[in-house]
């Protein structure tokens, strides 16, 4: 039984007070970490919560809530109306949508009609059904008059398929219909010709974060991006900036700031490994797939984004075992998603700028000044293209003149 206060976040398995800074910035973690690395990039799931201070029958709704609906929406229960409110606060703090609100109304402190007039100001789409007993139906109708609630349902609802699910499926079939979802990737603020804006949409892109442009000089025209330049210090705004789906903002980031805000892994769990492989291309891949699936402790440095040249092709035809073809970003996140079940450990962005061999072992050292040493070492760093040989090139490097042919560039074209 849960205590007081507390709220559980069913499908993630994470129980903890909302509001405790330490466990909900964990879960906030997991989510973005899950998403950047691939294995998940979808939206977060919308929420249906459920609110009841009955232990028995709050579990008999979170079942029933989940037979049905878990593969779409993430079930949150609490068993008053106080740590629910908490939970919409950092629900909404963490920009996840709620789709419906189930209350019992008989609550002590707060009742299921006090607790959705709440909720209402928090997330006023969320559809909002009272869970009611027989002798409560009189304030349950005046409810749906005064308080604005789409239903009630009377306790016991047995069988849920006739007297449960068609309600609720009707409700959230409304939600969706009417429902924006939030973007939920990096925004970032800047000029279109600057090559610190370049560099961190490139930088996002190749790395699969799903991110959006907002270009400054149409703030005029655009009322969205002339808020964010007010809310991020007006004429006097540090651009770049990347925006997160936290709210939370850096001005001027440079890549390792931008890594280690969205908790890409920099550094090594250990010193000393089986195998090491420098650079992430499909060569670097497929080293750390075949050795790690050999049960070789491997570790694998990419400077840039894994894929290499690969995860910047639209489409690639002549790879093996997929006919119709594939996007090299496709390919990329297929590789490394692969390369992560066999336990890869993939630092990026990290560069390897020095190498030692001692005896039979090789060490590398890091940008960071970090040495990681290993029994073999792959060397699958691919190409570098020679620059244009024009003076002041470098100054439009990024600002017009690029090199490669990513997809950040098509944008621009
Ligand atoms: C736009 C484009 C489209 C393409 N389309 C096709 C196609 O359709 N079919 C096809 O067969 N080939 C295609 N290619 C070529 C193919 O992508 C390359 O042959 C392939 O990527 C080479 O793989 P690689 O792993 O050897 O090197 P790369 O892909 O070059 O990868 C090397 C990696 O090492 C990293 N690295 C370098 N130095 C360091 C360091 N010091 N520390 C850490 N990391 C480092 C780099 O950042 C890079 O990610 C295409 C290439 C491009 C650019």
């Amino acid at each position: 039984r849960l205590r007081k206060g507390q709220v559980e976040l069913a499908a993630s398995g994470f129980a903890g007070n909302v509001g405790a800074s330490r466990a909900s910035k964990s879960y906030a973690g997991k989510i973005r970490l899950r998403e950047i690395q691939g294995e998940s990039r979808c939206m977060a799931k919308p929420v249906l919560i459920a609110v009841d201070d009955d232990a028995e029958v709050l579990r008999a709704v979170e079942r029933d809530l989940r037979t049905r609906y878990a593969e779409h929406y993430r079930i949150v229960r609490a068993n008053s109306g106080a740590s629910a409110l908490q939970a919409l606060q950092s629900l909404k703090k963490r920009n996840e949508p709620v789709a419906l609100f189930l209350v019992d109304q008989r609550m002590p402190e707060m009742s299921g009609v006090e607790f959705i007039a709440k909720g209402i100001d928090v997330f006023p789409e969320a559809r909002r059904v009272l869970l009611t007993a027989y002798a409560d139906t009189d304030a349950a109708i005046q409810a749906i008059n005064h308080a604005r609630i789409h239903h009630y349902l009377l306790k016991p609802w047995d069988p849920p398929e006739q007297n449960f699910y068609p309600v609720l499926d009707d409700l959230l079939s409304d939600w969706q219909a009417s429902h924006k979802p939030v973007f939920e990737g990096v925004k970032v603020l800047g000029h279109r010709w600057s090559p610190r804006s370049y560099g961190v949409r490139d930088f996002l892109a190749r790395n699969q974060v799903p991110y959006r442009f907002f270009d400054v000089e149409t703030a005029d025209r655009n009322p969205e991006i002339q808020k964010m330049v007010d809310d991020n210090g007006g004429a006097t705004a540090k651009l770049p900036i990347a925006i997160f789906a936290d709210g939370t903002a850096l001005s001027e980031p440079t890549i390792p700031d931008i890594a280690m805000r969205l908790g890409l892994r920099t550094r090594a769990d250990m010193s000393f490994y089986d195998l090491l492989i420098v650079g992430g291309g499909p060569a670097g891949l497929g080293a750390a797939v075949y050795g790690a699936s050999e049960g070789l402790r491997t570790v694998m440095i990419e400077s840039e984004a894994p894929g290499g040249q690969a995860g910047m092709s639209s489409r690639i035809e002549n790879y093996l075992g997929f006919p119709s073809g594939l996007s090299g970003a496709d390919l990329a996140r297929r590789a490394v998603t692969q390369a992560r079940k066999f336990g890869v450990e993939i630092l990026a962005p990290q560069e390897v700028t020095k190498l030692r061999v001692d005896g039979a072992s090789k060490f590398v050292t890091l940008l960071d000044g970090t040495e990681i040493g290993a029994k073999a070492l792959v060397i699958a760093t691919g190409v570098s293209y020679r620059k244009l040989a024009v003076p002041g090139m470098e100054r439009v490097q990024g600002a017009g003149v690029y090199y490669g042919a990513a997809m950040t560039e098509a944008a621009t074209c």
